[in-house]
């Protein structure tokens, strides 16, 4: 399949449909799941009330259903103290594959030391530095990439963002794919950002604002993280000027990509369990 450039030449379409990767993906899931001697578990820890965090947390355990790992969801009130959720996820971790907490927390919470109350080897998000899995935005980008064919090594990725969960992991595993790798943020000169856009063989947008990437300033296949609502309340990427580029679609594009590899994480977990099991048998 092609798709128009600007300069009216054609290219190749590398990206293909993401919710084709991630149907493949849960089978995939599930056949590796039905060889494991116990059903996976994944605890889903909540403080608070709000709105988006409730749907996301919704989608999670549906994932979970459909692949066959048994989700819990712990709900604790907004006034919970860090001491007692740092006690709580010390204690309940033990019944679990994965322990993950539901972003945003209330203020008074930092998320820092709700992760860091998590042992490194069912920190399934990736939020810890000595994590044993990479953040599932990224690694979900990463995975869906490989599928599509897409090659990394000796090409230039420009990504857009540079923050802990997205923007950072998504440049070090796009270096350990061997690509020349690029991070632009809020001080970066537009005119720098224009001209590394033209070079680019990879676009990886993850700045949180709707109508920020114009798709005809590159040609090269960009990857829209974002998730915003725009003023009649849609939900939009990053990026405009999309038709008929290159360009993954919001909705129905990275956060699919997430929420299953947030799943392989859990899966993994599961899987080295069960391997240090075997091996102290
Ligand atoms: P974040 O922590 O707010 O980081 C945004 C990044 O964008 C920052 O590094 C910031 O630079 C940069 N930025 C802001 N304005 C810019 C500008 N004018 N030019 C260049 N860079 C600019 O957000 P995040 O957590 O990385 O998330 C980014 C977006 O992805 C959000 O919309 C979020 O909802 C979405 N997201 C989606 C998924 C998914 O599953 N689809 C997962 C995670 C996040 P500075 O560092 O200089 O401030």
């Amino acid at each position: 399949m092609f798709y128009y450039r600007k300069d009216g030449e054609t290219t190749m379409r590398i990206l293909k449909d993401p919710k084709q990767y991630v149907a493949l993906e849960k089978e995939n899931l599930i056949s590796r799941i039905q060889k494991l001697r116990w059903t996976p578990k994944l605890a889903i820890i909540q403080v608070g009330e709000n709105e988006a965090s409730n749907r996301y947390v919704r989608n999670k355990v549906k994932d979970c259903e459909e692949v066959g790992i048994a989700a819990d969801v712990y709900n604790y009130p907004e006034n919970t103290t860090e001491f007692e959720l740092d006690d709580e996820l010390t204690h309940l971790q033990e019944y679990y594959d994965g322990v993950i907490v539901q972003l945003p927390l209330p203020q008074h919470i930092r998320p820092s030391i709700a992760t860091a109350a998590i042992n490194p080897e069912k920190d399934v998000d990736g939020f810890r530095h000595d994590s044993w899995y990479n953040p599932a935005t990224p690694q979900g980008i990463i995975n869906y990439l490989k599928w599509c064919g897409f090659e990394f090594e000796g090409r230039h990725a420009v990504v857009i963002g540079r923050s802990e969960i997205v923007g950072k992991p998504m440049a070090r595993m796009l270096l350990e794919e061997n690509m020349t790798v690029t991070v632009c943020h809020s001080r970066t000169a537009q005119d720098d950002m224009g001209i590394l856009l033209t070079t680019a063989d990879l676009v990886v947008c993850a700045v949180g604002k709707p109508e920020f990437l114009d798709c005809y300033r590159t040609t090269a296949p960009v990857i829209d993280v974002g998730i915003n609502f725009n003023e009649n309340g849609k939900l939009v990427g990053d990026c405009y000027n999309t038709e008929g580029r290159d360009v993954t679609p919001v909705p129905g594009g990275v956060g699919l990509l997430t929420r299953v590899a947030l799943l392989e994480n859990v899966v993994m977990a599961a899987e080295t369990k069960e391997e240090k099991e075997n091996a102290t048998k």
